[in-house]
């Protein structure tokens, strides 16, 4: 079972490539390349909120009820009056911190139906959701924000499933090879069907996924970026131009 930094660590590792490859398309804004990481970094982290005696989890569940604070506040900020503000901030942090947080602690087992692939899609179709109705987001920007919180929960499960294999035993595979990455349980055949119910009401409440899906079929997307995969004849080659020993001087 990989720990808590492993986690983090390939979360930010997928997230800052993918972020990385999307800045050299030159198409998005720095704030929303970002943005799109750190949605990325939660995502990695979310499959073990039903773990909720870990301290790592309770620090992280506590910061992410502190930024849907803040993000609300961002979202009605030209609207309400400071007195205001700061009762939907205090509302929306106790209601995650010590709502959410007791409800899921009562509710999942660990390893249950929240660490599976179809929980990882229905927390993308959230973000993508939440981002387009109440942040007005515009569709594609929707999109690659739930895009990249799927990719994190996605990378989790596949860092889990690795960490189950022991590559230098006799017997090759632990008992919970396959538990990580499942497409629901078998045990809980309801609690399966209402998340297959949930994924498709929550992709239908979502914009059409048309200019992301177009975006990400597009040659053109990574021309820019496969152009660029390697440096030319020299690394750096604006720096080392301005290291290198002036020339002659020209007649
Ligand atoms: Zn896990």
């Amino acid at each position: 079972m990989a720990n808590f930094n492993t986690h983090l660590m390939g979360a930010m590792a997928v997230s800052g490539l993918t972020a990385t490859a999307l800045t050299m398309t030159g198409m998005f804004p720095h704030q929303a390349v970002i943005g799109y990481f750190v949605l990325g970094v939660i995502g990695g982290l979310l499959p073990d909120i039903d773990s909720p005696n870990s301290i790592p989890v309770r620090i992280a569940f506590a910061a992410l009820a502190v930024v849907a604070g803040f993000l609300l506040i961002f979202a009605f900020g030209r609207r309400y009056s400071l007195v205001e503000l700061l009762v939907l901030w205090l509302g929306c942090f106790l209601l995650l911190r010590y709502g959410v947080f007791v409800l899921l602690d009562r509710l999942t087992v660990h390893r249950g139906l929240v660490h599976s692939i179809p929980a990882g899609i229905g927390f993308g179709l959230t973000t993508t959701f939440i981002a387009y109705h109440a942040f007005n987001a515009s569709v594609l920007h929707a999109w690659l924000c739930g895009a990249f919180v799927t990719l994190g929960f996605i990378v989790h499960l596949l860092l889990d499933e690795f960490y189950s294999v022991d590559l230098f035993g006799k017997k090759l595979l632990k008992s919970s090879f396959g538990t990580a990455l499942n497409l629901g349980s078998l045990n809980q055949p309801i609690g399966t069907a209402m998340l297959y119910l949930a994924v498709i009401g929550l992709f239908l409440l979502c914009p059409s996924p048309r200019p992301f899906v177009e975006l990400i079929l597009d040659g053109g997307t990574y021309r820019g970026v496969t152009q660029r995969l390697l440096p030319g004849e020299t690394w750096f080659s604006d720096w080392s131009r301005h290291l290198s020993p002036p020339g002659p001087p020209s007649r």
